[in-house]
């Protein structure tokens, strides 16, 4: 049994420390749940312990447990890969979505959010790694997918996400996030006003704080380890 309080508060001073050791505001970091795989209990208990945000990867578990959620007014995040006929239900379900690596689900995306609701906050998913095995698009692409999408009335771009290959030292994880943070500074230079990070995992938190994540996803160090 884990316990999600002392883990929550462990990583909020994970944080701290994190943002203190590089002069950064701790509180310029979001902390992420991932919930993938874990149950809608874990989710209502580290709700109540305060935490708001809640990251999902796999679009029918996410429905099934925001059902059971709907009393808490909780922010949901869509972190995993989008098929187009997934659209839809994450354009009306979630707040963010920060998986997007093709133009045309941004557009899909757009067109289906709900008028009634806030644009949905995406991210632009970069292959820092250019691994086979992942989403994502090269870095070299940001900047044209950017000006593609960060005018369409139905979503905000508000940055870019990686999940970078692991790393053996720190300065390694940190030369890997340092290319988004760059990416980003382009993009800002590009008059794409983008303020989000959306960077750094259970191992590799740190280095993606040092370099100015914004947002870090966190599952395994808080609800402990998957099946
Ligand atoms: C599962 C997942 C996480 C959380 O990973 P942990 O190592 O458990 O912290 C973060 N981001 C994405 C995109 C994920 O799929």
């Amino acid at each position: 049994m884990q316990n999600i309080e002392k883990n929550l508060n462990r990583i909020h001073s994970q944080i701290r420390q994190a943002a203190e050791g590089c002069d950064r505001d701790p509180d310029s970091v979001l902390l992420l749940a991932v919930s993938k795989r874990k149950p809608a209990g874990d989710i209502r208990l580290a709700f109540e312990l305060g935490q708001k945000h809640f990251g999902e990867n796999y679009l029918q578990e996410a429905q099934q447990k925001m059902a059971e959620l709907e009393d808490l007014d909780i922010c949901w995040h869509f972190i995993g890969a989008i098929q187009s006929n997934k659209t839809r239900n994450i354009a009306e379900a979630f707040d963010w979505a920060h998986c997007i690596d093709r133009v045309k689900i941004a557009r899909r995306l757009s067109e289906q959010r709900p008028a009634d609701m806030p644009p949905l906050n995406v991210c632009i998913q970069v292959n820092v790694d250019h691994e086979d095995s992942k989403a994502g698009i090269e870095l070299g692409a940001v900047p044209e997918m950017a000006a593609a999408i960060h005018e369409l009335p139905g979503i905000r771009l508000r940055g870019l996400m990686t999940i970078p290959a692991p790393r053996e030292s720190f300065a390694e994880q940190r030369l890997a996030f340092a290319q988004l943070a760059k990416a980003q500074d382009a993009l800002r230079q590009q008059g794409i006003d983008c303020d989000t990070l959306s960077m750094g995992m259970t191992q590799d938190m740190d280095a993606a704080i040092a370099e100015g994540a914004t947002l870090v996803r966190i599952g395994t160090a808080i609800f402990g380890e998957r099946n």
